[in-house]
């Protein structure tokens, strides 16, 4: 690691900003930004003891090792003017316009994340990000330079905030560093996270690279003006430069099993050239005099990473027996490899570089498209995160189509995946998958440089099996949407049965019932927008239809309301919470036999316990003083046996098929046995569903079979 310069002073920056632009309106205007954000901060110091005004202005500091452009520059030097000073958006827009304006905006409103919980906190902070990348990548850049510099500064602040802060760094910031291309702000933010995570770690590996360093450049720069003579004969002009590997991908590869001396006897060159064309070149006069490793060779250039990433990589066996790995790329390319997006910065020609990082950002960045597609998707907090975590941030596969355009994916991902990933069409008429031209399982695990092609079929629709052999959160959704759009109806038509079933039950009259005005007391209640909502909310058992009427007709309910925080003793492995009783022996009646999500009474038996009925039960005596309040206590790995009665317009045998069907949901069969052959036939069937949604699909499943007349839950 270099050392990293700390400045005191404006003109130092300005100096530094002078190298590349050349305005002097431009260089005053940075002078009147800085003046106007020390006047704010003045009085402020940070935890080191500074002056707050160091903060900012180093931040601008840092952007200029990226060739920032002036506004973001001025941004980077009020970045927190408007959240810990006294000063509004209009005052500022007056001094400074607009663009500027809306920058400090977009990085404040990234700092204002408070929530209780991590995953909530988590959760905010990525789509503050993602808005952030979508409305102006600049804020993003500029938040990266605002944590790099709190990371070098983070010694100042207690231990435990520490750990926090280079955690979320490590997880979250240098990813999203990595995905724009910028290296340079990635690597020092592993390091520096490294450092605070794990410190014996970090200084054991740094105390080593010091002692090897003498003897290794040594070597290196041996081999570097053989080289060097090397290419000047062939009339390549060039530059060499040694490189340092930074600490934490060292420790990257100790951990994924490599040996310490294996890595500290790896010497590395980078070798820069002016055209394309000469990277080959290049590289084949390096062969001719060093061995190749074999397997090592990777052509970047041909073949851009999604992040932008070109060069040539090869491992040579080169002085004296060391193993060189050598990088061969143009200045244009090395400039991209270390600050990616913000190479567009780099360009004088470039007009508008900011209209072309923008664009870059939403055409090439893959990973990009990734989080605006799962952002897209209605997950919970917690899928969201969890698949930013794994599908986006972590390690992917980067896989061809047919014509050569990569596609990243996360590992493990399959040829559904892919489908989808090239385009929701093609995934929903996939008939197979055929990779380096042999046909594959669709669970197939793709691998990295697979050539991947989709086989179709314009009449073919997905399969369900499909959600679970896909690997990642979106291609799930998207299958599952498939469905849904044809299941809404059906779900709909139940829940409007079920509701108006219970109303009669209760002798409530339906249309008075749903009045406009109880509609809207229901929807606001759980948070639904139309009747059919509700209805759909009914049919798809995330409310029981009693649950609903409750809503409305309160004064039913008699029995106390459980609260789980101030009933005391639950068993968590319980499958019934009773309501103001704890260890008693409960037991799901087999009459009627609820599952998870039914609408149920408990019925206090004489000796027995507790039985648990669902609410509609026949059997259930409706002695008022016997009934007790229940509710079901969600435990994820539970199974409920339920028995089902269905009827069949044939009397030819479907037991098989009815148990595949089934099987498909992943509902496994108890039990099957014909009750009756006169007309059609008539079977009963015991199954195990986790839940009354899961118990509906099956439901729904059946009456789309041509041959299923009807399905009824049984209640003996
Ligand atoms: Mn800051």
């Amino acid at each position: 690691m270099s050392k990293k310069k700390e400045i005191e002073k404006v003109e130092e920056l300005i100096e530094k900003v002078d190298t590349y632009i050349d305005s002097k309106e431009s260089l005053e205007l940075l002078r009147k930004t800085y003046d106007f954000a020390y006047a704010k901060h003045k009085g402020q110091y940070r935890k080191s003891g500074e002056e707050y005004i160091i903060h900012p202005l180093n931040v601008a500091y840092i952007l200029t090792d990226i060739y920032a452009d002036i506004p973001t520059i001025q941004a980077a030097l009020m970045h927190d003017v408007l959240e810990d000073c006294d000063c509004t958006n209009k005052e500022m827009e007056e001094h400074f316009g607009k663009e500027v304006t809306m920058l400090v905006q977009g990085v404040t409103k990234l700092s204002k994340i408070n929530f209780s919980t991590e995953n909530e906190y988590l959760i905010e902070y990525y789509k503050k990000i993602i808005v952030g990348i979508s409305e102006d990548v600049r804020v993003i850049i500029i938040k990266l330079a605002d944590r790099l510099h709190n990371m070098r500064t983070l010694w100042a602040l207690p231990e435990a905030k520490q750990k926090i802060k280079a955690k979320e760094s490590m997880e979250i910031l240098a990813p999203i560093a990595h995905h724009l291309g910028i290296h340079k702000i990635k690597s020092e933010l592993e390091d520096l996270s490294l450092r605070y995570l794990k410190p014996d770690v970090f200084y054991d590996i740094a105390e080593k690279l010091n002692l090897s360093k003498l003897e290794r450049d040594k070597t290196v720069l041996e081999m570097q003006k053989i080289v060097s003579s090397l290419l000047t004969e062939h009339n390549i002009h060039h530059e060499i430069k040694g490189r340092a590997k930074s600490i934490y991908s060292i420790y990257n590869k100790l951990n994924k099993g490599r040996k310490f001396s294996d890595i500290y006897d790896l010497h590395a060159l980078r070798i820069l050239v002016e055209k394309e064309q000469e990277c080959y070149v290049a590289l084949g006069i390096i062969h001719s005099k060093f061995r190749p490793l074999p397997n090592r060779f990777k052509d970047y250039v041909a073949m851009p990473k999604p992040n932008m990433y070109q060069s040539l990589h090869t491992t040579v066996f080169g002085l004296d027996g060391y193993l060189f790995e050598i990088q061969i790329r143009t200045h244009e390319m090395d400039e991209i490899a270390e600050n990616g997006i913000a190479s567009h910065w780099a360009y004088k020609e470039n007009k508008d570089a900011k209209a072309n990082m923008q664009s870059t950002t939403e055409q090439k960045l893959q990973f990009f498209k990734s989080i605006m597609d799962l952002s897209s998707d209605k997950l919970s907090s917690e899928e969201f995160v969890n698949s930013v975590k794994d599908e986006v941030l972590n390690d992917n596969i980067y896989v061809f189509t047919p014509k050569g355009d990569i596609i990243e994916l996360p590992k493990g991902s399959t040829p559904i995946d892919f489908a989808y990933k090239v385009h929701t069409k093609v995934g929903e008429t996939m008939i197979g998958a055929i990779v380096n031209n042999s046909i594959v399982s669709l669970d197939y695990e793709l691998q990295n440089n697979d050539i991947v092609k989709i086989n179709t079929n314009k009449a073919s629709t997905p399969s369900k099996e499909w959600i679970s052999i896909a690997k990642t959160t979106h291609t799930k959704n998207k299958i599952r949407s498939f469905f849904a759009k044809n299941e809404k109806e059906i779900y709909i038509e139940r829940g409007k049965d079920s509701l108006e079933k219970e109303l009669r039950k209760k002798k409530i009259v339906f249309n008075e019932f749903l009045s406009d005005k109880n509609i809207e007391e229901i929807c606001k209640e759980i948070k639904v927008k139309s009747l059919d909502e509700i209805y759909l909310n009914i049919g798809n058992g995330k409310h029981a239809p009693s649950t609903i009427i409750n809503i409305i007709i309160k004064e039913e309910r008699k029995a106390p309301k459980v609260s789980k925080i101030g009933s005391q003793n639950i068993d968590a492995n319980a499958d019934i919470i009773v309501s103001g009783i704890d260890q008693v022996r409960v037991n799901l009646a087999q009459c009627c036999n609820p599952v998870f999500g039914d609408d149920i009474i408990g019925y206090i038996t004489m000796g027995n316990g507790i039985t648990v009925h669902r609410s509609n039960c026949h059997n259930l005596v409706s002695l008022e003083e016997r009934n007790v309040e229940v509710t079901w206590n969600e435990n994820k790995n539970k199974r409920y046996l339920t028995c089902l009665i269905i009827h069949t317009t044939e009397t030819e045998d479907h037991m098989l098929d009815i148990v595949q069907k089934a099987n498909i949901l992943d509902i496994p069969v108890d039990s099957i046995h014909t009750m009756s052959k006169v007309g059609g036939a008539i079977y009963e069937l015991k199954v195990y569903v986790r839940n009354l949604e899961h118990l509906n699909k099956l439901l729904i499943e059946f009456n789309k079979q041509p041959y299923i007349e009807k399905v009824e839950r049984i209640q003996r």
